[in-house]
């Protein structure tokens, strides 16, 4: 029989390419759920024929061509509870990817995990030899590993839209200039992140979850060719070269091991110098707590909650771009003091931090 999953977020950047390279393997798309692009999202149960489909919102489901659609968030937790799937794709964007993520995996799933922010929310409280990850360096942390004592681990960064900007300009920057990722085309929110520096914030706290380990840091790698490094006791550094795809790491998250070419090698003679960076916290103020945040990871919560409303903000223009860094910071610092001791804690807290930081 072949394999089958559901995939949430379908028709987002990692939705599209999680459908590309589950054609290329045959794999059965038992579900699809989406937000509000239905009109993509119509090609795609054309093209897939899932069993079922899932939207945010009521008011879209005339819209869409299919006999069996339902709508909103519990709908998308019956959906995985109500599946033979035994693999979710989660590549929803945001806090919302929380709760499928613990449904799925209280039910005993695995999931191919894109959204990042459920680990950075609750990665205490998640099962975390069901999740596999959806992120190129963390993908690329997994390749370089063997079996060989690391001393440390390091994921890069492109430097986000920003990178070359003078700083002084930056305190002017809109909404669309931030949406100028230099290398990668993906959703709005991880683009935002990406200039701001927090979705490497982000990362790191994912890291630590997958990996077990606060010792990994970033740096800046402007080319966006090698995505991760991995240095060993004995004095050996390895870095992971790969396209800007995402098919890869979704390659392996959907297929298990993978044999075929899915990206070209990579150029070396034509990628020209490469350079590393250091992140500096006068660019990129979230930088600040890097240190702090992984020792306590459990305050990944309040930087997500008072994050995403600091995103809401700056794309209203009710604040500016480092206004959306002040946000953080402060609830940060008004909310050091909180510790979730299990996911109903989390809830609370994640609500708590939104009404402060609005
Ligand atoms: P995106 O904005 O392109 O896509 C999000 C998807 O979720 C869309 O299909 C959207 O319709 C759907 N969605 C949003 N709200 C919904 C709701 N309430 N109900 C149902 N569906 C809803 O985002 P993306 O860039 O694909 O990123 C998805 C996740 O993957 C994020 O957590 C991001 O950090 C992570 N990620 C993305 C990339 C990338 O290259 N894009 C790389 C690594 C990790
Ligand atoms: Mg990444």
């Amino acid at each position: 029989m072949s394999k089958s999953i559901v995939l949430l977020g379908s028709t987002g950047s990692i939705g599209v390419n999680s459908l590309i390279i589950a054609k290329q393997y045959n794999i059965v798309i038992e579900a699809l759920v989406a937000g509000s692009n239905i009109d993509l999202l119509n090609q795609q149960i054309a093209t897939h024929a899932p069993k079922r489909v899932v939207i945010a919102n009521e008011r879209d489901k005339h819209r869409v061509n299919h006999h069996n659609v339902h709508c909103g968030a519990d709908a998308i937790l019956t959906l995985i509870e109500e599946s033979q799937s035994t693999t979710i794709v989660n590549a929803l964007v945001g806090y919302a990817g929380l709760a499928p993520t613990l449904k799925a995996t209280n039910l005993g799933k695995r999931v191919a995990l894109a959204n990042k922010e459920s680990l950075v929310v609750a990665g205490e409280f998640i099962d975390m030899s069901l999740i596999t990850p959806i992120d190129s360096e963390h993908f690329g942390l997994w390749y370089l590993m063997n079996d060989r004592p690391v001393s440390k681990l390091y994921i890069t960064a492109s430097g986000g839209a920003f990178r070359d900007w003078e700083i002084n300009k930056m305190k002017d920057a809109r909404f669309s200039d931030a949406l100028k990722h230099p290398n990668w085309s993906m959703g709005n929110k991880i683009t935002i992140d990406s200039a701001t520096m927090t979705n490497k914030l982000f990362e790191l706290l994912e890291a630590k979850w997958l990996f077990h380990t606060s010792n990994i840091d970033a740096m800046i790698e402007k080319k966006s060719i090698i995505h991760a490094l991995c240095e060993f006791k004995d004095g050996s550094t390895t870095a992971h070269f790969a396209g800007v795809d995402m098919k890869l790491p979704i390659a392996f998250a959907l297929q298990g091991e993978v044999t075929d070419e899915i990206l070209p090698p990579t150029d070396l003679l034509s990628m020209g110098g490469l350079e590393f960076l250091p992140i500096e916290a006068e660019r990129y103020p979230i930088w600040n707590i890097k240190e702090h945040i992984l020792n306590n990871p459990h305050l990944g919560v309040v930087v997500n909650a008072a994050n995403e409303v600091a995103i809401e903000k700056f794309q209203n223009e009710k604040c500016s771009f480092f206004g959306m860094s002040d946000i953080v910071l402060d609830a940060y610092e008004k909310f050091g003091d909180v510790k979730a001791s299990n996911i109903e804690d989390v809830v609370t807290i994640d609500k708590e931090v939104r009404v402060y930081a609005n």
